[in-house]
């Protein structure tokens, strides 16, 4: 992954953690939103997937209900952040296969390809 993709989900990430340790603030929804639409522009080279369209909403929320639901998911970013550090990030924790980046947009935090995450039981 490159660098500058990196960064676009270490941002991400960022965000999630101050949420959701309860740093919520306007600051930290507009690196999230802004974050999240500088991951969309970097796809703008791949074809259109009909899936990704018009789920931007459906994600963010989903992501974050997910984060309300999950008490492991601090623990999770900051596994996910510690990846981005050992440039592992985006690779599948079980089998080392690439995380589609549609997966990660939606949960940027994710450890598991889905393969491995049904298999798991995890997400
Ligand atoms: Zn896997």
């Amino acid at each position: 992954m490159k660098k500058a993709e990196l960064k676009v989900y270490k941002d991400r990430l960022l965000s999630l953690r101050a949420r959701l340790r309860g740093d919520v603030s306007q600051l930290a929804d507009a690196a999230l939103k802004k974050s999240r639409s500088e991951a969309n522009g970097d796809l703008s080279t791949m074809p259109i997937h009909m899936a990704d369209v018009g789920t931007d909403n459906f994600e963010q929320e989903f992501t974050l209900s997910l984060m309300e639901n999950d008490g492991d998911a601090l623990e999770q970013i900051e596994a996910a952040l510690e990846r981005i550090e050992e440039s592992t990030f985006g690779l599948c924790e079980e089998c080392g296969a690439r995380i589609p980046k549609a997966r990660l947009n939606a949960i940027p935090y994710v450890a598991l390809c889905v393969k491995c995450a049904s298999t798991n039981e995890r997400v």
